[in-house]
C-alpha cells in the first residue's frame, strides 16, 4: 500500500536530495515507466551527485531524480514521496503530475524485455496508485494527441512539451502490466501520528492535517512548509518573497487551513531559498482598508487575470484587489482560476528585476502592503555591454542556440539565473547571448545532447561503446551526461 505521505510501504526507502525536487507537489493523476539504461550504480552517482554550474546550481546531469527505482529482480527502491514532483518526464506538465520510477537495464540492447519481477512490480505500482489517486481507468493513450491517459511512455510526453529524445521505452510490455494491474487491489489505511504544535507567539493558524489532526502553528513556520510545494525553489527570490507574503496572508484570511489543495499545500520539504524568502517578509501582509485580505494565486493565466465574475465564481465577490491585470507569464491558456497572482507571471516579473512588492502591487490592484517599509523605487539597470534577446513563442534552447552558433548549454549556463528549467522558455524573458565557444578546429568532438546514449552516439558513428569508452577514458562508466564533450574515436 501506499502511505498517507506518499511512500510504497514494500520499498526500500533511499531517500534522494530534497532540492532536486521540482516545482509543486505530483497530483498523481499518471504513471510513467523510464528506462534506466544502465545500472543502479550509474543511477546513484547521478541522482547523489553534486555537480553544480558556476553559480551553484545543479548541472542539468545532476538535477534529474525520479520517485523510484526498479531493478531485474523487482526489488523496488523508493527515493521521493510519490506526492513530489521529481525532474524525470522531461516537462512541466508529466513532471508534476505523474509519477516516474526507472527501470534497470536497457543498455545493450535498448530493447532488453523487462524481467517477470520488474512487470510484477510495474503492475504493483499502478494498481496501488489507482487505489491511493481513485483512477477511473487505468488505460494508455488512444492517440498521439491524448492527454486523459494514467499510462504513458516517456519519449509519449512530447505532447506536453518534452524533448523527442526521452529514454528508448520500447522495452515496456504494457499488456502484462496492464493484465496484472487489473487485480482487484487491496488497500488498508493506518492513522499516521502527527505531532500537534503548541500555539506561538505572534500570528498563528490553524490547519487541518490530512491525518485528520488540527496543528495551531506560528504563521512563518506554516509559510516554510508552504512555500516549497506551492512554487519551485530555484526560482527568482522576489517571486518567492511575492509568494510568501501571499501565502501568509491567505491563511491569516482564512484562520483555518486544509493541509491539501483546498486551500494551500502543506508538507514536510524545506529548501534554504524558500525559507529565506518568508524570513525576508516576516511580518508582511497584503491588506485593504488595513485589514488583512485573501489574497488568491494561480499556476498561470492566458497573458490576462481575471475578476472573480469572469471566473465565474458566484461566491466570491468582486473587489478592486481582485480585477484582471495583463500579465508577462507568456502563456495562452490558463492553470488554475486566474484570479490573484498569477505564479508564471509573478516569475516572469522577477526575472525582470521586479521587486516582491512590486509584484504584488501588481496583481493586487489597490492593495496594501501591511508591515512593510517602501525603500526606493528597486529598479535594477540591465547590465552593460551585453547582448540580448527577448524570447518570443514557439522558441526553444536548443533552437536558440543553433542560431546563435552556440552549444545549447553553454546559453543555459549564461542564463542560468534566468531559466529555471531548460525546457521551459518564459515568453518575454530576456537572455544573455554569450559569445560562440572556441573548438579550436575540434571537428572529431561532440558534445551529448539531451536523450543521447552512448549506445545511440556509438550506432552514429558505426563504432562499438568500447571504442568511445576508450577514446575518452571512460572506464566502466556507461551514463554520459548532457554538455559532456566525447571524442570520436
Ligand atoms: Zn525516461
Ligand atoms: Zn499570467
Amino acid at each position: 500500500m501506499i502511505t498517507q505521505d506518499g511512500w510504497l510501504d514494500w520499498a526500500i526507502r533511499v531517500p534522494g536530495p530534497l532540492d532536486k525536487c521540482y516545482s509543486a507537489s505530483n497530483t498523481g493523476i499518471g504513471y510513467v515507466p523510464h528506462s534506466a539504461v544502465g545500472f543502479y550504480g550509474g543511477w546513484a552517482a547521478r541522482l547523489f551527485s553534486e555537480e553544480r554550474r558556476p553559480d551553484g546550481r545543479y548541472t542539468p546531469y545532476a538535477a534529474a531524480s525520479v520517485h523510484g527505482w526498479i531493478a531485474y529482480d523487482g526489488t523496488v527502491t523508493q527515493h521521493y514521496p510519490l506526492t513530489a514532483s521529481c525532474w524525470a518526464s522531461g516537462c512541466e506538465y508529466p513532471n508534476s503530475n505523474f509519477i516516474a520510477f526507472e527501470n534497470e537495464g536497457g543498455l545493450e540492447p535498448h530493447d532488453e524485455p523487462l524481467t517477470p519481477a520488474q512487470v510484477q512490480a510495474n503492475a504493483r505500482i499502478v494498481r496501488e496508485l489507482a487505489a491511493w489517486r481513485g483512477w477511473s481507468d487505468i488505460r494508455r493513450p488512444r492517440d498521439a494527441q491524448d492527454t486523459a491517459a494514467t499510462l504513458y511512455e516517456h519519449n509519449e510526453c512530447t505532447r506536453w512539451g518534452s524533448a523527442p529524445t526521452a529514454c528508448p521505452s520500447r522495452r515496456i510490455p504494457w499488456e502484462s502490466i496492464l493484465a496484472q494491474a487489473g487485480e482487484p487491489a487491496v488497500v488498508v489505511t493506518t492513522p499516521v501520528e502527527s505531532p500537534v504544535t503548541p500555539p506561538a507567539a505572534g500570528r498563528t493558524v490553524t490547519v487541518h492535517l490530512d491525518t485528520g489532526l488540527d496543528a495551531v502553528m506560528d504563521i512563518d513556520e506554516y509559510a516554510r512548509g508552504v512555500l516549497p510545494y506551492e512554487m519551485a525553489s530555484g526560482w527568482p527570490i522576489e517571486a518567492l518573497k511575492a509568494q510568501a507574503v501571499a501565502a501568509k496572508s491567505y491563511a491569516i484570511a482564512a484562520g483555518t487551513v486544509f493541509s491539501d489543495t483546498r486551500s494551500q499545500v502543506y508538507g514536510p520539504l524545506r529548501h534554504s531559498d524558500t525559507d529565506a524568502a518568508v524570513e525576508a517578509v516576516r511580518g508582511v501582509y497584503l491588506a485593504n482598508l488595513g485589514q488583512i485580505v485573501m489574497p488568491f494565486y494561480f499556476g498561470h493565466c492566458n497573458g490576462r487575470t481575471r475578476s472573480p465574475s469572469e471566473a465565474g465564481w458566484s461566491s466570491v465577490a468582486d473587489r478592486p484587489y481582485l480585477t484582471g491585470v495583463d500579465c508577462a507569464c507568456g502563456n495562452t491558456s490558463y492553470f488554475g482560476h486566474g484570479i490573484g497572482m498569477c505564479q508564471r507571471g509573478a516569475q516572469a516579473m522577477a526575472l525582470l528585476g521586479a521587486t516582491f512588492d512590486q509584484i504584488l502591487r501588481h496583481y493586487y490592484n489597490g492593495i496594501q502592503l501591511l508591515g512593510f517599509r517602501d525603500s526606493g523605487d528597486g529598479q535594477t539597470p540591465p547590465p552593460a555591454n551585453a547582448t540580448f534577446y527577448v524570447v518570443v513563442e514557439g522558441d526553444s534552447l536548443l533552437a536558440l542556440a543553433g542560431r546563435f552558433g552556440l552549444e545549447w548549454p553553454a546559453l543555459y549556463t549564461a542564463n542560468r539565473q534566468t531559466i529555471a528549467d531548460p525546457n521551459i522558455l518564459p515568453v518575454g524573458c530576456r537572455l544573455i547571448i554569450p559569445r560562440a565557444a572556441e573548438e579550436d578546429g575540434q571537428s572529431d568532438i561532440y558534445v551529448v545532447q539531451p536523450g543521447d546514449t552512448l549506445f545511440a552516439i556509438s550506432r552514429r558513428w558505426g563504432c562499438s561503446v568500447a571504442d568511445i569508452a576508450a577514446a575518452n577514458s571512460l572506464g566502466s562508466e556507461t551514463l554520459i551526461r548532457v554538455g559532456q564533450r566525447l571524442i570520436k574515436p
